[in-house]
């Protein structure tokens, strides 16, 4: 038997190249990607402008799959949380998570984590592997199945309108894949997300900031969580490879080239580890040094049984927004979501990992 090649995570490139393969013309290509992205459907039976014959030979020579939803959570507050598995068995979660009349689906790059920062839960499960560009894709497709977007509606009733690159894994080892998955999931002839609607995550792999931001032209989010090198490198060891000072001048390097974005860098509250008024102090002066348009996203630490930090108090957590604030950077405190159902990166997987150990 013929292996079967998989059509979701085929740049719309190699899509034409695989039709004009089979003697078809471009405009073909176009329709089937309609058919994949705009409409979701898995079924070639059911794409009623293709040819039978076109169909019959679709059948036989590809495959539409979505990863398979091992286990799906929603939370009291709406988020919502799916454990999904690829082809091999390899697993990966995403979560929704909803704000008024829209919301982001947060989506993973990797099997586990080599970065290995210490306070996050999967980077204490080790790499396995990359997802491919179908596998990142994949997931989003079944995020609109569960909530029945397909075709994409427009703006105003979407639900699913953000994109966040910020679930298991580090973007920017697997470059290539989030690069081609970006590019499919911002296509205007198939799901259609605005490239402004979508933020990568990265914990600061320095050498990859600027080209996959520009080849895929989304938005840029950090993980900075300290304000000098010293704090930094004992909650992330990659601090040690790329210290701060070089991921700044990316961000310097990514603004220069395009000045209308902002970038957000995450923070972490960790009880007296990274959260004094001094701390925050630096950090507005490190904005300043840099000449960065940011903002921060402050985000109180969930913790996850075994690890060794503590959440900051809220009292400390406002006085230290107020300081960011005071100097002119936006530093919304995150709410967090979904609590019920350990929504924090990491933990459904590895519950689910220990249950069926
Ligand atoms: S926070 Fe992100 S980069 Fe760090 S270990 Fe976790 S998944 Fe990896």
């Amino acid at each position: 038997m013929v292996e079967k090649t998989e059509l979701i995570g085929l740049s719309k490139t190699e899509l034409e190249q695989k039709l004009a393969d089979m003697g078809e013309k471009p405009f073909r290509a176009k329709q089937l990607w309609q058919w994949l992205y705009f409409h979701g459907e898995t079924d070639f039976d059911k794409m009623s402008n293709l040819s039978k014959a076109l169909r019959q030979k679709l059948k036989e020579h590809f495959s539409i799959t979505r990863p398979k939803i091992v286990t799906e959570q929603l939370s009291k507050d709406k988020t919502r949380k799916w454990l999904l598995e690829f082809q091999d068995g390899q697993r990966v979660e995403m979560v929704y998570i909803p704000e008024d009349g829209r919301g982001a689906v947060c989506l993973s790059t990797q099997v586990g984590c080599a970065v290995g920062c210490r306070f996050c839960h999967t980077g204490s499960q080790k790499l396995t592997r990359n997802l491919t560009a179908g596998e990142i894709v994949g997931q989003f497709m079944v995020a609109r199945d569960t909530y029945g977007e397909w075709p994409s509606p427009t703006d105003e009733t979407r639900y699913l309108s953000n994109i966040v690159v910020m679930g298991m894994g580090e973007p920017l080892h697997n470059p290539d894949n989030v690069i081609k998955a970006l590019n499919i999931l911002t296509d205007g002839d198939g799901i259609a997300i605005s490239r402004r609607r979508v933020t990568m995550s990265t914990s600061g792999i320095v050498p990859k900031i600027v080209p996959v931001l520009q080849a895929t032209g989304v938005r840029l989010a950090v993980s900075l969580h300290a304000p000098n090198n010293q704090i930094r490198s004992k909650i992330m060891p990659i601090n040690d490879r790329y210290p701060i000072e070089e991921i700044l001048k990316a961000c310097r390097e990514y603004q220069n080239n395009d000045g209308s974005r902002y970038i957000t860098f995450e923070y972490l509250m960790l009880d007296g580890l990274n959260d004094s008024l001094e701390n925050a102090r630096e950090l507005v002066m490190l904005m300043k040094k840099y000449k960065l348009r940011a903002s921060f996203n402050l985000i109180p630490f969930n913790p996850w049984p075994g690890c060794l930090f503590k959440p900051s108090p809220s009292g400390q957590v406002k006085a230290f927004a107020d300081i960011l604030e005071k100097a002119g950077f936006a530093a919304p405190v995150r709410v967090a979501r979904g609590q019920d159902i350990l929504a924090a990166c990491g933990q459904l997987k590895s519950q689910k990992d220990k249950i069926e150990a």
